[in-house]
Parts: C-alpha cells; sequence; structure tokens
C-alpha cells in the first residue's frame, strides 16, 4: 500500500467520547504526518443504539476539536458510502465469497441450542466456543432445516482460514504500539459474520470496508485486539492486502479504574458545555500516551502533527489528571485575545443582559475578569455586580465589612467627596488613591478602605479590579448601592 489512509469509525451510540477523540486525534495525526487521508465512517449497524442526535454530535466535536476528515459521510469521497446502514448491500457478496471458498459456513442453530451450549460450556468452568454443529451439514440437511422454517447464520470458520494462511494455532502480528503480538486462535471459535436476518456483524463489516476504502493502517483501542486477530485471518481469506495495526492503551480515571461520568465529564460536547476549550482539550489528550520530543507540552495541533511519530506512543494506559486538564484551560484561556475571549464568553454569559453594557465596557469587564477563570464558565460567576441596579451583598461582606463602623464611616466620606468626581479610570484612580492616603492618616489601612467600597458596590470581598468596577458601573449606579449599603 502507498497512500496512508487511516479511519475513525465512531458507533453512534452516544456523544463523542474523549477516549474516542484521542483515538481520532492519533489518526488524524499520523494521517497528518504522512501526507494521508483521515476518514470517517459511521459504523451505525445496531440500528437500536443510534440517533441522529448522536451523529451529530460526533460531527460537530470532531470538527470543533479541529479533526476534520478527508472523507466521509457528509464530504463523501471516492469509497463511499461512508455510513455502514447505507452499505448494507455491499456485505452479502463477500458473505458467499467466503462461503465459496470454504472459510464460512452456514449455521442453523436457534438462540435456545446455542444457549444450552453456553451453559453447558459454564458448567464445565470451560471458555464458551462454538461447538462446530453445523460446519459439515450436507445439503440434504439444510434443505430439510430451511424447510422447517430455520434461516441460517453465516460462521467464519476460523481453523480453516488460519490452517490456510499460518502454521499451527498461533496467529501473529506486529502491532505500531505494542510491538508483536501473538494468540492461538482455536480458543476463538466460529463466530458469526452475517446474522440470519441479513445484516453484517462488526468484524465483518468492518473489515469489508477498511478493504473497500483501502484503509493502510487501524489505529484504535486495545480493547479491540482480540477482534483483530479475527479481522487478520477474514482479511486473508478474502485474499485482500492485511492493514497495519496500532493498539492504544486506555485512558483511565484517576482512581485508575474505567472513565465514567462520576469522575465528570466524558463526552466531548460536556467537556465544552463546561467551559473546556477545545485547544486545551486536544493538546490535554494528545499527552494521553505520547509526549513532545522537545518536553514542551503546550502544543497547537500543527505542532504537534509535525513532531508526531507513532512508533513514540507509549502502550501502556494514561491516565485522565482532570487537574491538569484544568491547568491546560486557565493557560489557553489566558492566551485567547480579548476580541476572542469576548466572543468565547458569551455563552456563558445568558443570563446576563449584555446589552446593559456598551462594547467598551464589555471588553474592560472581560479584561479585568478573565485571568482567574479555570473554565469558560467561571464567568458566570464571577461578574454579576456588572448588572442591574442592585447587588446581591454576600453575608460576608455583610458581617465582616459593611456592618463595621470604619466601613460605615468610609462609605458616607465616599459619597461626600466622589459627587464632585468624574468617574474616568483615569481620574478615580488618582482621587480613590488621595481617598485612602487620608485614612491611612486615620490609621485605617488602604485595603480596608477598599474592602468597604467594594462590598458596597459588588456585594463581594474580593474581585476584580475596583477602580475600573466603579468606571464601568458608572456613578448613578456605584452611588445607589453605596447608599443602600449605610446604614
Ligand atoms: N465502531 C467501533 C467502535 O466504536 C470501531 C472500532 C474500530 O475502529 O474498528 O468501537
Amino acid at each position: 500500500m502507498t497512500e496512508v489512509r487511516v479511519r475513525i469509525a465512531p458507533s453512534p451510540s452516544g456523544n463523542l467520547h474523549i477516549g474516542t477523540a484521542r483515538t481520532a486525534l492519533f489518526n488524524y495525526l499520523f494521517a497528518k504526518k504522512n501526507n494521508g487521508k483521515f476518514i470517517l465512517r459511521i459504523e451505525d449497524t445496531d440500528a437500536e443504539r443510534t440517533s441522529q442526535a448522536y451523529i451529530d454530535n460526533i460531527f460537530d466535536s470532531l470538527k470543533a476539536l479541529g479533526l476534520n476528515w478527508d472523507e466521509g459521510p457528509d464530504v463523501g469521497g471516492p469509497y463511499g458510502p461512508y455510513t455502514q446502514s447505507e452499505r448494507f448491500d455491499i456485505y452479502p457478496k463477500y458473505a458467499q465469497m467466503l462461503l465459496d471458498k470454504g472459510f464460512a459456513y452456514e449455521c442453523f442453530c436457534t438462540p435456545e441450542e446455542l444457549e444450552a451450549e453456553k451453559q453447558l460450556a459454564t458448567q464445565n468452568k470451560k471458555p464458551y466456543v462454538y461447538s462446530k454443529k453445523c460446519e459439515n451439514l450436507t445439503e440434504e440437511e439444510k434443505a430439510k432445516l430451511r424447510a422447517e422454517g430455520r434461516k441460517p447464520a453465516i460462521r467464519f470458520n476460523i481453523a480453516k482460514a488460519q490452517k490456510a494462511f499460518h502454521e499451527g494455532t498461533i496467529l501473529k502480528f506486529d502491532d505500531l504500539v505494542k510491538g508483536e503480538l501473538h494468540m492461538d486462535t482455536s480458543l476463538l471459535g466460529d463466530f458469526v459474520i452475517m446474522k440470519s436476518n441479513g445484516t453484517p456483524t462488526y468484524n465483518f463489516a468492518v473489515v469489508i470496508d477498511d478493504m473497500l476504502m483501502k484503509i493502510s493502517h487501524v489505529i484504535r483501542g486495545e480493547d479491540h485486539i482480540s477482534n483483530t486477530f479475527k479481522q487478520i485471518l477474514i482479511f486473508e481469506a478474502l485474499g485482500a492486502e492485511v492493514p497495519r495495526f496500532g493498539h492504544l492503551g486506555m485512558i483511565l480515571a484517576p482512581d485508575r479504574s474505567k472513565l465514567s461520568k462520576r469522575h465528570g465529564a466524558t463526552a466531548v460536547s460536556e467537556f465544552v458545555e463546561k467551559g473546556y476549550l477545545t485547544e486545551a482539550l486536544i493538546n490535554f489528550v494528545a499527552l494521553l500516551g505520547w509526549s513532545p520530543s522537545d518536553g514542551q507540552e503546550i502544543k497547537s495541533i500543527d505542532e504537534i502533527a509535525k513532531d508526531f511519530r507513532i512508533g513514540d506512543i507509549s502502550s501502556s494506559n494514561s491516565i485522565f489528571e482532570y487537574d491538569k486538564l484544568n491547568w491546560m484551560n486557565s493557560h489557553y484561556i489566558k492566551m485567547l485575545s480579548i476580541d476572542e475571549l469576548k466572543e468565547r464568553l458569551k455563552p456563558y454569559l445568558t443570563k446576563y443582559d449584555l446589552t446593559e453594557l456598551t462594547d467598551e465596557q464589555y471588553t474592560r469587564m472581560v479584561e479585568i475578569t478573565y485571568e482567574p477563570l479555570t473554565l469558560l464558565s467561571d464567568i458566570t460567576d464571577a461578574v454579576p455586580y456588572f448588572f442591574g441596579e442592585d447587588v446581591e451583598i454576600d453575608p460576608k461582606a455583610q458581617a465582616d465589612v459593611l456592618d463595621t463602623d470604619v466601613a460605615q464611616d468610609v462609605l458616607k466620606e465616599f459619597l461626600r467627596q466622589a459627587e464632585a468626581w468624574e468617574f474616568t479610570e483615569e481620574n478615580l484612580h488618582e482621587k480613590l488613591e488621595a481617598f485612602r492616603a487620608e485614612y491611612k492618616e486615620k490609621g485605617i489601612k488602604p485595603k480596608v478602605t477598599m474592602w468597604a467600597i467594594r462590598a458596597a458596590v459588588t456585594g463581594r470581598t474580593c474581585g476584580a479590579d475596583m477602580t475600573a468596577i466603579l468606571a464601568i458601573l458608572g456613578k448613578d449606579k456605584v452611588f445607589r448601592r453605596v447608599k443602600k449599603a449605610i446604614k
């Protein structure tokens, strides 16, 4: 195979999982590095678990992460369709080919018969392997079973394929990530490739699609390793070129269990809703199993693509450290321009009436509030006092600050003096400095003086730059709030 062609093949039975995003990223990087093609295929053969909403979520999430595909259901390509449910007429022909070559056989066993076999295996404490009862049925026997109304499934004949292409029962392949892997295929059992209703199973559809789509490298999670042995034999039985395989370690939660909802977000769209930047997410997942050659972890997807080598991927599991992701996210927030921030923060400010602020005021609000943000969504609780006439006073600000005699005195004096002030930042800066100095002379620390004003105007004891806040709010609102705070 000359051209590198890789794919991500999600099953739309849920929103795009962060683990699938990592698999997609590694495929994408491998394609970029090798001037290859990155293909999106939707594996929706399980109609009951599939939904259009999940398909849309997969598209949107991959796009938001910048993992744009060269061929796929929406953009098409030379080997479409790229949605498995639209390919159902393709698979029977290849199943027939395997039947004709003797690498598959019809199986008429009923679910009850198969269940009985499984129970027997359990009783004997043996792993279940299909008995091959139907392997050598004669044409007469098959005709009789058909006449009874039985519809056959088609099973792949593992032993036949193993014998035709390998010595003994051990199948080996050289994994791009994990090195040589092997398995005794006599333990696999003849699995179904076409169900009795005429639809393909995952292991069969995936091989036919990878073959017809000329996939050169299959990079996916290590949970698929046992499937890979089955798939290699199918490729060989079809006389097709076998792609190279690479299996990625799992992503585990900090407690080393499977990453799940109870640890936090797991779908890309959930992370985005929570206020993670897609740039931070993609940078973070790249580091789950891969590390940059210069040790410099903050990298754009293009920089990562240049540095990426599949052989450097760690074969072990990776731990999903939410703390590290948070750190990275706050770093990426700080790298955004103010104009970008103004746009990206808007979805998290919908509970406020942004028309209360002019564009200039909104810009200034963002400038003075973005630095401590870990998540974009943190902005929601950082800015309520910029909106509305009055402000909700935090009980602590009331008790520790506003209820003190010093604060009451400061606020009264502030009203008296500020009447004559022009509420521009520059002017306020100068005036407040003089105001604090006067109180300092009386033995009141500058920060105590400012606490009184902050508590009255913002309802809080800490927050953004006070001069800027006063200028944004303007004299009327500030006076109204200070008057309310005076007893
Ligand atoms: N649809 C399969 C999954 O989501 C794809 C596995 C593969 O890459 O072959 O797990």
